[in-house]
């Protein structure tokens, strides 16, 4: 085949033309890698909450047309100036938010936010020259998170690239671009259950199993899934997930049920769902004098966290994670050994799968609630 460094390359990719209006399949023009960024080959990628949520664009700014997709595993075709650290053929995970090893929160053991490349939703084009790489007849088809995977090929920042083990299926690690990664880490990195532990889990989709599995893996004990939908339950077995409350089925709040449950207070908590009340009830369900919360959800704009002084004197400990405390490229390529290593589970989270003319089959499945994760292979 001849070379396509440097040239244009066309090849077919899911456009939303307007918000909430299905994906329409067409050929578009993939501009070559400028500086410090990456043409990459998406071999697979995966439907997440955020790229719906985004596409019905119902609280945000619009920005179409758009190319969605952040969740997702491919292979490096070429690379612009200044780029070392990967090469033609290497195999990456895209990751909506950066690593760009320079900043002060690159530098920082602590933190991931990176400063050039933490999430912008709002920016659809690339940093380096304000511009779109994708377009249809010389018009710009804009960027999503920086990563764009539901296409064939997409233009991506270096610093947005964890390069991982070639060995890996990326079938099955793609979905480590994105959700379970910020659920597993949310348990792993900050939690930190002790062996032996008791951990609530509120909300039980595809994020709060991936912060079940990380419990199951810390050696925790009793791992109790909270959720509204009674539907949930029998999945969240799989995840390790031994005991299950249902907020509804109490007149107390969940809270108070939880505390008398475990002997007054789970050991860890995390709240996976985004509601105001779930986070207050995470936290204030913890034990005294020990007891972790962690917020992974992302709250409406107008809320306010409310709880008693008292809770914190008590000893209770409140934390938030972004994208599980993860360093992209310096941590990715570990999670997708421990896959490797058999410690991770990843199948259990892949529900469906279709081909890339198939999309908008993805979003029936998500939007029905049927699906935890369904992949999408671009060559279908
Ligand atoms: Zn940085
Ligand atoms: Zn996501």
């Amino acid at each position: 085949m001849p070379s396509t460094v440097g040239k244009v390359i066309r090849c077919k990719a899911a456009v939303a033309w307007e918000a909430g209006k299905p994906l329409v399949i067409e050929e578009v023009e993939v501009a070559p890698p400028q500086a410090m960024e990456v043409r990459v080959k998406i071999i697979v990628t995966a439907l997440c909450h955020t790229d719906v949520y985004f596409w019905e664009a119902k609280g945000q700014t619009p920005v179409f047309p758009r190319i969605f997709g952040h969740e997702a595993a491919g292979i490096v075709e070429s690379v612009g100036e200044g780029v070392t650290e990967l090469k033609p053929g290497d195999h990456v995970l895209p990751v909506f938010t950066g690593e760009c090893k320079e900043c002060r929160h690159c530098k920082s053991e602590e933190s991931n936010m990176c400063d050039l490349l933490r999430i912008n939703t709002d920016r659809g084009v690339m940093l380096h020259d304000g511009k779109s790489r994708f377009s249809i007849n010389g018009k710009p088809i804009y960027h999503f998170v920086g990563t764009s995977t539901f296409s064939e090929y997409s233009v991506i920042h270096v610093g947005c690239l964890a390069k991982i083990n070639p060995a890996a299926p990326m079938d099955k690690v793609c979905i480590l671009s994105c959700g379970v990664s910020t659920g597993l880490g949310a348990t792993l990195n900050v939690a930190k259950p002790p062996r032996g532990s008791t951990v609530a889990i509120f909300g039980l989709g595809a994020v709060g199993l991936s912060a079940a599995e990380g419990a199951r893996i810390a050696g925790a004990s009793r791992i109790i899934g909270v959720d509204l939908n009674p539907k949930r339950f029998d999945e969240a077995k799989k995840f390790g997930v031994t005991e299950f409350v249902n907020p509804k089925d109490h007149h107390k709040p969940v809270q108070e049920v939880l505390t008398e449950m475990t002997d007054g207070g789970v050991d860890r908590s995390v709240e996976c769902t985004g509601s105001i009340n779930a986070m207050i009830s995470a936290f204030e369900c913890v034990h005294d004098g020990w007891g972790v919360a962690v917020l992974v959800g992302v709250p409406n704009k107008d809320d306010a966290f409310k709880t008693h002084p008292m809770n914190f004197l008590n000893e209770k400990t409140l934390k938030g994670t972004f994208f599980g405390n993860y360093k992209p490229r310096t941590d990715l390529p570990n999670v997708v050994e421990m896959y490797m290593r058999k410690e991770l589970e990843l199948e259990k989270f892949i529900t469906h799968e279709v081909g890339l003319s198939d999309i908008n089959k993805a979003f029936d499945y998500m939007l029905k609630g049927e699906s935890l994760r369904c992949i999408i292979r671009t060559d279908g």
